[in-house]
């Protein structure tokens, strides 16, 4: 049997982590299996839908860098692939379900509706939902109403006093009182429009799903399709209800506990390749003491028997740390590319949403060295490398002076830096930390002494990406300016 799964979105909202780990999930499957891996909009929500969101998915998915075989902008053999466009074929999949008097038509009004949920809330009902009402009117007297002009729904009947039981490919056998199902749900409503159930089963099937890997909050919604697979006269898929995904406190992951849409996370910027590494690990262990896989490596390893039963507890941290080892393995031509949008909105080169002149793009790219190690997002990385770009404010003479030394001490081993900086700017790292080390020894001081007023003089701050690199970057020039300005201030106070 050739493998087929499918990403079933409904555009009524940005994509989000457990909607991406769905959809990985169910490609990485169908990679495992040499399967098919389908996108289906389920659209028939319209008043949730935005085109927005559509375009949303297709962005999220371009980023993230995976794709699906069949679906609405590839065409297959089973489409379309947007449900809005099958509408006739639910229609008549529901109507033949009347004409077996496996479902019927319902023609009560919004009112007797409201009503009676009215009264099962009064009465503390323990039956809630549809009486069944018109559960004993005959297909021809509904079809008769339908075609007069009346309004209707055609529900499902549901076989009462069964049990209904299927197994979880995850979760194990699973059993359901037909009687504690949603009483009746409606299949089609009034506008000829399907409910989700009504379409995702129908689509299912007749996409030929072999197996429906969906997030566990459909499990409840999976003996009624069960029983509808039945009722049609089909097979229905092999089910695997994935595990939550959690925040730290156990609840369910939301935006109260950081960005949860992918948008937001590449803004924040996250690459790729951390987000798929990391989503891949949400309620899935490879167990091989092993953290960084790429798409290519997941697809060969995943398994059903890898998932776990337990929660998934979205880290934050850690999914920081993933990006930063991924930063860690670009080329700085590479990392240059993916941080300049953020540098350009950041104002590196001049006002925010300036480009860099072929000069400061130099000096952006040559920069990635020194804090590469340094950053777990790429939006960290602007501010880091702000004064390589623009002089920093001078700090108060206070800043300057290490701990333990005194201001008169300082100013001596400023000046003692200011003369280094020209043979600095033309060493190697190795070399340059041997020559400055020596003067230190001559000094009497520590290492850290003397590069400290150098490192504040020239980045304006006391924690700075490596010195040498910034020497060499800024150039023997304006490092000599930025001393010049930075031992006129430490002079311009009186000795405490
Ligand atoms: N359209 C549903 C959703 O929004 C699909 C659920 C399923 O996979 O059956 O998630
Ligand atoms: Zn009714």
């Amino acid at each position: 049997m050739k493998i087929r799964d499918r990403y079933a979105p409904s555009p009524t909202g940005l994509q989000h982590i457990g909607g991406v780990r769905t959809a990985l999930f169910n490609y990485l499957f169908a990679q495992s299996q040499g399967g098919a891996f389908i996108l289906r909009l389920e659209d028939t929500d319209r008043t949730r839908f935005d085109a927005a969101f559509v375009q949303n998915l297709y962005d999220t998915f371009t980023w993230l860098g995976f794709r699906w075989d069949e679906g609405p902008d590839r065409g297959g053999p089973v489409g379309p692939y947007i449900q809005s466009e099958r509408i006739s074929l639910y229609q008549k999949h529901a109507q033949a379900l009347v004409q077996q008097g496996l479902a019927y038509y319902c023609f009560c009004s919004a009112e007797r509706l409201e009503a009676l949920r009215e009264e099962q809330a009064k009465n503390h009902a323990q039956e809630t939902g549809y009486d069944r009402h018109c559960r004993t009117l005959s297909p021809d007297e509904g079809a008769a109403r339908i075609a007069a002009g009346e309004k209707g729904v055609i529900r499902l009947k549901i076989p009462l006093g069964e049990t209904t039981r299927f197994n979880d490919q995850l979760l194990g056998a699973i059993e359901w009182k037909n009687d504690a199902v949603t009483p009746d749900p409606v299949l089609l409503k009034s506008d000829g429009f399907p409910t989700y159930h009504l379409a995702n089963v129908v689509d299912d099937h007749l996409m030929g799903i072999s197996h429906v890997l969906r997030a566990q909050e459909w499990l409840p919604s999976t003996p009624l399709h069960v029983i509808m697979y039945r009722l049609f006269g089909w097979d229905h898929p092999v089910f695997c209800h994935l595990p939550m995904v959690m925040g730290q406190d156990g609840k369910k992951l939301s935006k109260r506990h950081g960005a949860t849409s992918i948008d937001e996370f590449r803004r924040q910027g996250y690459l790729s390749e951390a987000l798929i590494n990391y989503v891949a690990l949400l309620g899935a262990s490879y167990q091989e003491g092993k953290d960084l896989y790429t798409l290519e490596e997941l697809g060969a390893r995943f398994s059903l028997d890898k998932l776990n039963k337990a929660p998934a507890v979205f880290d934050y941290q850690k999914l920081a740390w993933y990006n930063g080892q991924y930063i860690r393995m670009k080329s700085d031509a590479a990392l240059a590319a993916l941080a300049l949008p953020y540098a350009v909105e950041a104002g590196l080169f001049g006002e925010p949403g300036t480009a860099p002149d072929p000069a400061q793009c130099e000096t952006f790219t040559a920069a990635m060295v020194l804090i590469k190690e340094r950053v777990s997002l790429l939006k960290e990385i602007p501010d880091k490398i702000r004064y390589l770009f623009a002089d920093p404010p001078i700090p108060a003479p206070a800043e300057f002076i290490p701990k333990k030394l005194d201001l008169q001490r300082t100013r001596e081993l400023l000046a003692i830096g200011r003369d280094m900086v020209e043979p600095l700017a033309a060493l190697p790292d190795p070399e340059a930390e041997a020559f400055i080390k020596e003067r230190a020894v001559q000094e009497g001081v520590k290492l850290g002494d003397l590069m400290m007023p150098l490192r504040v003089a020239l980045t304006g701050s006391r924690v700075s990406p490596p010195l040498f690199g910034t020497i060499r970057l800024l150039g023997p020039a304006r490092s000599l300016e930025r001393l010049d300005r930075a031992l006129a201030t430490c002079r311009s106070v009186a000795f405490p």
